[in-house]
């Protein structure tokens, strides 16, 4: 995967001792930090009861352990086993960056089909193996050893960072970034950059984009469950009527399927495509401009493959049907599930009314289950998105850089008014094959990919520092970290690196 990318050394910016760093990946202590948070199974659960909490205790047992800068020099508050961090800035009435990560993972009920065992951490050569290893514990754990490295560079931020770790994200956050975000809201916090997971570097992914393309997702899609359901009285099946139960709900399904929400091109979305566009040769580049100025003619090639269908529509998942008993029984209920995922512009309750038309049958009971979300109501580049996509570039020179949506929902919508700019985004380089590992079979991050995601949150700390201390030499690379000095081996800061055009530090922070 990523392994082979990297392979020549990057000739732009990053700067020669990163780049050789960028190359060979983390050491092992490193990597080793990262593997034992992999062995704490820390899944969640949607009924919160059913969670087993003991994992979480010795997640952060080894956090702790682990980062002793952080635990004796941020202010940390847990609410259940999230943990909000504060770091106080030099100016503590403003607020920097609110960094994400979540602590849960999702289970792994194929764990024989594993190359290694989902929770044995391994590490080899090349990778850092198990559940959780690119969603969302290196993240986690990459924030932690920016912030150990910093401290022990004595780097200080000019505005207050809050680091919040969730521990409930893949059953929706209710407990977690919830209770995170409503403590933040209460304090008045307003950041100037909120960062998570969503988007990645992908390699072979974008069409007629011959370089890996970076997709700093600005938003995200709501999501709504309705349940479609229909009660009748039953009786023999020699019998039937004109219509069972089963089959009146197999006509809604089946209408809903097909008179789906209408497609439609959003400004982010055409945003993206534009970045795209930009980034193609030229030939491709005509092509697409041609669709450029007749938007729905590239809204209907967008249409046409379900991974970009996704961006310009409302999606309709039919996902459950039951109903029934015995062949020859006329089924008293008969019900379906179907998942929409919400585009900027409609909402839960547009998908609602838009069953109950398309469906037109009272007899059918229309109704909402379980967690819905709205889509974002701002998605678009935020003022300190070009910071994140400079930084992206100066870890992985030679990406493009898009926008674009999360198509599921991530912790960051609770916290989408509270920042100013909002960036769901980690810059691993992926194929097709690493996307289907994320809550598939064999999850694994290269040591090339934990190192960049280090270096990239070490480089957005240093661009936050309080200047006062020492701006001449600005913060130094910390080689005496004690018996794991890695992280600040890879992501060595240098403000004044040279030719970098590194954006302008503090000037709209
Ligand atoms: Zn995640």
């Amino acid at each position: 995967m990523s392994g082979q990318h990297p392979r020549t050394p990057p000739t732009s910016a990053a700067g020669g001792g990163l780049g050789t760093n960028l190359l060979d990946g983390v050491d092992d202590a490193t990597a080793e930090r990262l593997a034992a948070a992999l062995r704490c199974a820390t899944v969640s659960r949607e009924d919160s009861a059913a969670t087993d909490g003991a994992p979480f205790t010795l997640l952060a047992q080894h956090l702790e352990r682990s980062f002793p800068r952080v635990h004796a020099e941020l202010e940390l508050e847990l609410f259940g086993h999230s943990r909000l961090y504060t770091w106080r800035g030099a100016d503590p009435s403003r607020t920097a960056a609110i960094l994400l990560a979540h602590q849960d993972v999702v289970p792994a009920d194929d764990q024989p089909h594993w190359t290694h065992p989902p929770f044995a951490g391994v590490v080899d050569e090349q990778f850092i193996w198990g559940r959780g290893a690119i969603d969302d514990k290196s993240r986690v754990l990459a924030i932690l050893e920016a912030v150990e490295s910093a401290l022990a560079a004595g780097v200080r931020p000019a505005h207050t960072v809050y680091l919040a770790f969730g521990h409930d994200e893949e059953v929706f956050g209710d407990d977690g970034a919830v209770r995170m975000a409503q403590a933040l809201r209460e304090r008045g916090v307003r950041a100037d950059l909120l960062l998570d997971e969503g988007g990645v570097i992908t390699e072979g992914v974008a069409d007629g984009v011959d370089r890996p393309v970076a997709s700093i997702m600005v938003g995200e899609k709501g999501y709504a469950t309705v349940r479609l359901s229909v009660t009748d009285i039953g009786g023999h099946s020699s019998m039937p009527g004109k219509q069972t139960a089963v089959g009146r709900i197999a006509r809604a399904v089946g209408r809903l399927q097909d008179r789906p929400m209408p497609l439609r091109l959003t400004p982010v979305i055409s945003d993206m495509l534009s970045r795209l566009r930009a980034a193609m040769p030229p030939a491709r580049r005509k092509l697409l401009g041609m669709a450029g100025v007749a938007g729905p003619v590239i809204t209907r090639v967008l249409a046409a493959r379900p991974q970009t269908e996704a961006m310009v529509r409302t999606t309709t998942a039919p996902t459950v049907i039951r109903g029934g008993v015995k062949a020859n029984v006329l089924p008293q209920h008969a019900e379906a599930l179907i998942n929409f995922r919400i585009l900027p512009g409609d909402s839960v309750h547009g998908v609602l009314d838009h069953c109950r038309r398309v469906v037109g049958d009272d007899g059918v009971r229309i109704e909402l289950v379980g967690m819905s979300s709205e889509p974002s109501r701002v998605a678009a580049p935020g003022p300190a998105f070009d910071r994140i996509a400079h930084l992206a570039t100066e870890v992985v020179p030679g990406i493009a850089v898009t926008t674009g949506l999360v198509p599921g929902a991530t912790d960051s919508r609770h916290y989408d008014d509270l920042a100013a700019t909002r960036c769901n985004f980690a810059p691993v380089v992926f194929d097709r094959s690493d996307l289907e590992r994320i809550h598939g079979t064999d999850e694994r991050i290269s040591r090339v990919n934990y190192a960049r995601l280090i270096a990239f949150n070490r480089r957005l700390i240093d661009q936050l520092a309080d200047p006062a201390p020492s701006p001449a030499q600005g913060p130094t690379p910390s080689p005496t970290r004690g018996p794991a000095p890695s992280p600040s081996r890879g992501p060595a800061p240098s403000p004044t690196r040279g030719p970098a055009p590194s954006p302008t530090r503090g000037t709209d922070t």
